[in-house]
């Protein structure tokens, strides 16, 4: 008897997931089924307004179609495994994903704003020589319910009555661009008036130079905000810090970025981590300015995060740090230099998985 439960349950569970349903196709399902279309609204105010963990929380339906939901989906999305506190405010969540995979958000809040910082794959492929999650290296691609799934777990945090998440970065684990298809599905129903309604405008997707993705995310007509992670002023010094950049060259980046249609009043935002004795001399400064003219543009620095005694590389003097924006300043560029939030739960840039190693990124305890 024991045996045949346990056999039982390992067969997968085939129910489609609630979270991956539209709003016409959930109001057409319950019709099918005997229940009013308007229901699917109220569902849908549940699921993305209130941030419901479950079924059983959507008290304004009745028994029997909470019932039916039940045994018709699975709830889909991911469960607050742990969280973190920094003392500035922001929080780290460890996600765990149904096949016992994790991964991590970060919610950043200030007096007007909540950023929440989400991952697009579990682990990350491109190996990045100062990024926790590059060194750990990469399990799977996020489903767009996963990434979706992280809003709503935010929300869930932050409490109902709490004012709401403003903007979204996709700066967590993974490379955006190379899950181009779930990250573009995520969007769409994560800026759904009817789902969650956030402002496109709001939303950036951060990646580390991958060319074909910045068009196809230019194709995909999403109007979001597009950030590139640059951190070289030469080809060479670039490939040395990002592996990746070796087969995705920055002239073919930097065409795509002139080439990414936005409209006239927004910019494409260079992230630079700077790095001491590496990436922050005076002469990077102006070839990265030479190398970004004719591009509508601004610079974000942000000083390295030492993980101490884990990566090679430290925080540069802060003179040098206000030396390379002050030249950057000079040749005509908008140059801000951004301290990551979160430092001390090891939620800040680069640190993400830096605390609990391989079990952070994959809980293999937990696939069963
Ligand atoms: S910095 Fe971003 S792209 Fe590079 S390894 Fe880390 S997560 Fe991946």
């Amino acid at each position: 008897m024991a045996k045949s439960i346990k056999e039982a349950a390992k067969i997968p569970d085939s129910r489609p997931v609630l979270l991956r349903q539209s709003l016409t196709a959930l109001q057409a399902e319950l019709q099918r089924h005997g229940f009013q279309g308007y229901r699917a609204k109220q569902i849908f105010h549940w699921l993305y307004k209130q941030a419901v963990p479950s079924v059983a929380a959507m008290t304004n339906l009745p028994a029997a179609l909470r019932n039916w939901l039940d045994a018709f989906y699975r709830f889909g999305g991911v469960q607050i495994a742990e969280r973190r506190d920094s003392a500035d405010g922001s929080v780290k969540l460890i996600l765990a994903l149904a096949d016992g995979a994790r991964i991590e958000s970060v919610l950043m809040r200030e007096e007007d704003r909540r950023t929440l910082c989400i991952s697009s794959q579990v682990g990350c492929p491109l190996g990045c020589l100062f990024c926790m999650t590059g060194q750990g290296g990469f399990v799977r691609n996020c489903t767009a319910d996963e990434i979706v799934g992280q809003y709503l777990a935010a929300r869930q945090l932050l409490g109902p009555g709490a004012p709401p998440i403003t903007h979204i970065v996709f700066m967590g684990m993974g490379e955006p661009l190379l899950n181009c298809e779930a990250v573009f599905e995520a969007i769409r129903r994560l800026t759904d008036p009817q789902a969650a309604g956030l402002s496109p405008r709001r939303i950036t997707v951060s990646t580390a130079g991958v060319a074909a993705g910045i068009r196809k995310l230019g194709e995909a007509k999403l109007n979001v905000k597009l950030a590139v992670s640059l951190n070289a002023s030469t080809e060479d010094q670039r490939g040395r810090l990002m592996p990746y950049a070796r087969r995705d060259r920055l002239e073919s980046v930097l065409e795509a970025c002139r080439q990414f249609p936005m409209p006239r009043q927004h910019r494409i935002t260079f992230e630079y981590v700077l790095f001491d004795g590496v990436n922050d001399s005076p002469a990077d400064a102006r070839r990265v300015g030479q190398m970004l003219r004719g591009i509508r543009c601004k610079i974000n620095l942000i000083p390295f995060n030492p993980v101490e005694g884990v990566l090679p590389f430290r925080r540069p003097p802060q003179e040098r740090i206000e030396a390379f924006q002050q030249i950057l300043i000079g040749m005509n560029y908008t140059a801000s230099i951004r301290y990551s939030k979160g430092a001390d739960v090891g939620a800040a840039c680069g640190q993400l998985a830096a605390h609990a190693g391989a079990q952070l990124l994959y809980d293999t305890r937990a696939k069963g």
